[in-house]
């Protein structure tokens, strides 16, 4: 059965790259959207024939619960929103998916776990690199030792904020969590994670503010290095004032790498084997798929909710680091 899936939240990520991705999706498609604002239900409606009793506000959202149309809830809310949504999404029985970052910290994440948990609902992260041929293939090179053990790991996300929007939600800490350590950054944290196979145990992290004016509330470049049980040391970085994209993995045999590495389109990779090269891929239709694909056989998802709770662990450690002068702190 294809799955109808409804998106809450009709910003950036739902109009400029689910919504498009749903149109190209095999195991599921754009039933339904949840949004606070009229113009855009009536805009969405026509442009993605999308029935009028199948679009929301967040007012009536509850009553989802009578639709059979939507089998998946997707949360593509700012980030506070994210728990409460998520929530009433498994308590209306739907499956869901949530954006990254998971939740504002680990206590919420383990709260929307234990809610689809008792729902008997499954819970996925917005996690869309791991149904990229490019990261998979750094999964396989980093975690089958394929030039053998990581010597050294390095991976950098961030984009320049540009002069305006200042009261963006992502600027706000109560709304956000944090700046490009929780957007940007996490993305650096997965990469280290799902390279090595395995979890840090410990980080030490710095950070730089050169636009104070512009992030009074929030983290701008964090520079920051997970400890791995090895002994490996991952330096990451995450910014809101810098255009980094990269990963990079040097092993006992050689080097793996991947830049720009975290984009939706024009990954380019690098091993001592040669170039990393793979045909054009819709990420987002490819995650959306796979989640598809667990609802209906009933196979666990390999991005559920875990995995943004483990990520969220290790930011918070980060930040426990920052807030004592660069101490290392414990995961
Ligand atoms: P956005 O600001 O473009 O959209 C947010 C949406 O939430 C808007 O439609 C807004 O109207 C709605 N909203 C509802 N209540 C709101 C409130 N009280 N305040 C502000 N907005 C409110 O943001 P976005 O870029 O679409 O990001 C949404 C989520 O998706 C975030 O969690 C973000 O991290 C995630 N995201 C993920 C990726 C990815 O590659 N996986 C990319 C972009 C964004």
């Amino acid at each position: 059965k294809k799955l109808g899936i409804a998106l809450v939240g009709l910003g950036g990520y739902s109009s400029g790259q689910l919504a498009p991705a749903l149109q190209q999706a095999q195991h599921c498609y754009l039933a339904g959207i949840v949004t606070g604002t009229p113009a855009k239900a009536t805009e969405w409606a026509q442009k993605y024939n999308i029935p009028q009793k199948n679009i929301y506000n967040y007012e009536n959202f509850d009553s989802i619960k009578n639709n059979p149309d939507i089998d998946i809830v997707y949360v593509v809310l700012p980030v506070s929103m994210h728990k409460e949504y998520t929530i009433r999404a498994a308590q209306a029985g739907k499956h869901v998916i949530c954006e990254k970052p998971m939740a504002l910290n680990v206590a919420d994440c383990q709260e929307m776990i234990n809610a689809c948990k008792k729902a008997n609902r499954m819970l996925s992260i917005g996690y869309r690199l791991h149904f990229d041929p490019y990261h998979q293939e750094v999964m396989r090179l980093g975690q089958k030792q394929v030039l053998g053990a990581l010597t050294a790991f390095e991976a950098a996300n961030g984009f320049k904020w540009g002069n305006g929007n200042f009261d963006a939600w992502r600027l706000k800490k109560a709304m956000a969590g944090g700046g490009g350590l929780m957007d940007m950054g996490v993305y650096t944290i997965q990469a280290a994670r799902y390279t090595t196979g395995k979890e840090p145990i410990a980080v030490t992290a710095r950070q730089e503010k050169l636009r104070p004016d512009v992030f009074k509330e929030v983290d701008e470049t964090v520079y920051f290095e997970l400890e791995f049980p090895d002994g490996l040391k991952a330096k990451c970085q995450s910014s809101y004032n810098n255009n980094w994209s990269s990963l990079k993995a040097t092993t006992q045999k050689g080097s793996f790498g991947l830049d720009p590495g975290f984009p939706y389109n024009g990954i380019k990779g690098q091993s001592t084997l040669g170039p990393i090269s793979y045909p054009p891929m819709n990420q987002q239709a490819a995650q959306m798929d796979d989640f598809a694909q667990c609802v209906n056989s009933g196979k666990a998802t390999r991005v559920p909710g875990e995995e943004g709770l483990k990520d969220m662990k290790v930011v918070e450690a980060i930040y426990r680091s920052l807030a004592n002068g660069g101490k290392r702190e414990l995961v």
